[in-house]
């Protein structure tokens, strides 16, 4: 263990997958992404709070009992908390890591929030919303190109 100011209580897994540098406060619902998607239901996951880290000060860190995630998944957590770290463990060591950005596009995952979208009319016509500032967290709707904070798009629910 070391001494001073960064002291990690966090024991290392064999295998699996740790997903890193969540924003405090963001564990909860990224766990609650997870738990949505049915192949996920059976896994042992293990939940951190409030870890010390030198890049957000403090963390929230998920660990999960699995080879790997869907990239469906990636993409979900991909809306809620783009720049969290996924990375898988092999033999206790970190074997890839992937830094989570915001998706270019996403399709019929959330509801347009314009009433005169065509969108909100045709139920056949899939959403679709495209990246416009990944810093702003803003996209664009192909309809009716009306730009919307990420924020501010509830998910469709299927
Ligand atoms: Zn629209």
């Amino acid at each position: 263990m070391k001494t001073g100011g960064h002291i990690l209580h966090i024991p290392k897994i064999e295998k699996g997958i740790v997903i890193d540098h969540i924003p405090t406060g963001h564990g909860i619902h990224i766990l609650e992404i997870i738990r949505s998607h049915p192949e996920m239901k059976e896994v042992v996951v293990t939940l951190g709070l409030n870890y010390r880290s030198t890049k957000l000060g403090k963390k929230d860190l998920i660990k999960l009992e699995v080879q790997e995630l869907t990239p469906r998944i990636v993409q979900h957590i991909s809306l809620i908390c783009p720049g969290v770290t996924i990375k898988k463990i092999t033999d206790y060591e970190v074997d890839e890591r992937l830094t989570v950005r915001s998706p270019q596009v996403v399709k019929n995952r959330l509801q347009c929030r314009n009433p005169n979208c065509i969108t909100n009319h045709e139920r056949h016509i899939e959403t679709c919303f495209r990246l416009v500032d990944e810093q702003k967290q803003t996209f664009k709707c192909i309809y009716c190109e009306r730009v919307f904070h990420l924020g501010e798009l509830r998910p469709l629910i299927s």
